[in-house]
């Protein structure tokens, strides 16, 4: 049985990473007269990474990213109206409708009935505080953690904070480097669900469980079926827990 069960927010309750593609594709668009597209998305993806240790994660970060490629690509030729329109392009993304994944709200909607639920979501506060309200499913949350990044750190941090007993705890999210990763390294449960996946298993087996230290599902509609197993495989073993 879980007390908690932690669910990131982008990929893995809501669409994200395709408003980047988009965006991108438009910034492309936007300099195709001086680079390739190619250029351009190699130019801005190192930009980013050598960006993030001083704007983090989300899009305001992203817009400044833009802005300082397409100077770099145009040696400095970009027009004031064009940087405006790369602004224009992140006020979009801010304002652009959250996009719940399939079956996001009927699963959340469950398990709330049953556990305490949590969101931890890195990125922009601003940004993650109204997608989560746009998004429609706050109410099934009890806990909300914005935080600058994932790592270790972050979740022994959170563990402490909210007494987690790891062993009753589960984290729910899409990103193997920031969601099951560091919560599988501090002995945590973890449930892998990525975003574009094109080929389908539904769960490894429990061998494979055992090797990976997480489980893998190809999307969040089986996440109350793993919950379930789990669960009655705690009852059946688990009375040392307490
Ligand atoms: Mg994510």
């Amino acid at each position: 049985m879980f007390d908690l069960i932690a669910f990131d927010a982008d990929d893995t309750l809501w669409h994200n990473e395709t408003l980047y593609s988009k965006t991108q594709d438009k910034f492309k668009q936007l300099l195709s007269n001086y680079q390739s597209a190619e250029w351009i998305e190699q130019a801005l993806y190192e930009r980013e990474m050598r960006n993030l240790q001083y704007f983090g994660y989300g899009i305001k970060g992203f817009a400044l990213s833009m802005i300082e490629t397409a100077i770099e690509l145009t040696q400095g030729r970009i027009s004031g109206a064009e940087i405006q329109e790369i602004i224009n392009f992140a006020r979009d993304m801010l304002k652009a409708p959250v996009q719940l994944l399939e079956h996001a709200e009927e699963v959340i909607a469950r398990l709330s009935q049953t556990y305490d639920l949590m969101i931890i979501t890195k990125g922009d506060l601003f940004d993650q505080e109204t997608k989560i309200s746009r998004s429609g499913l706050a109410d099934y949350f009890t806990h909300f953690e914005i935080v600058s990044d994932k790592t270790r750190d972050t979740y022994e941090a959170l563990v402490a904070r909210y007494d987690i007993d790891l062993g009753r705890f589960l984290m729910v999210g899409n990103s193997l480097r920031s969601d099951i990763l560091p919560i599988v390294a501090i002995g945590g449960q973890a449930v892998y669900i990525p975003f574009h996946i094109t080929w389908a298993h539904e769960t490894v087996t429990n061998q494979d469980e055992e090797q990976l230290g997480y489980f893998e599902l190809e999307h969040i509609g089986l996440l109350p079926a793993l919950v379930d197993r789990l669960s009655n495989r705690g009852d059946a073993t688990g009375s040392s827990q307490q």
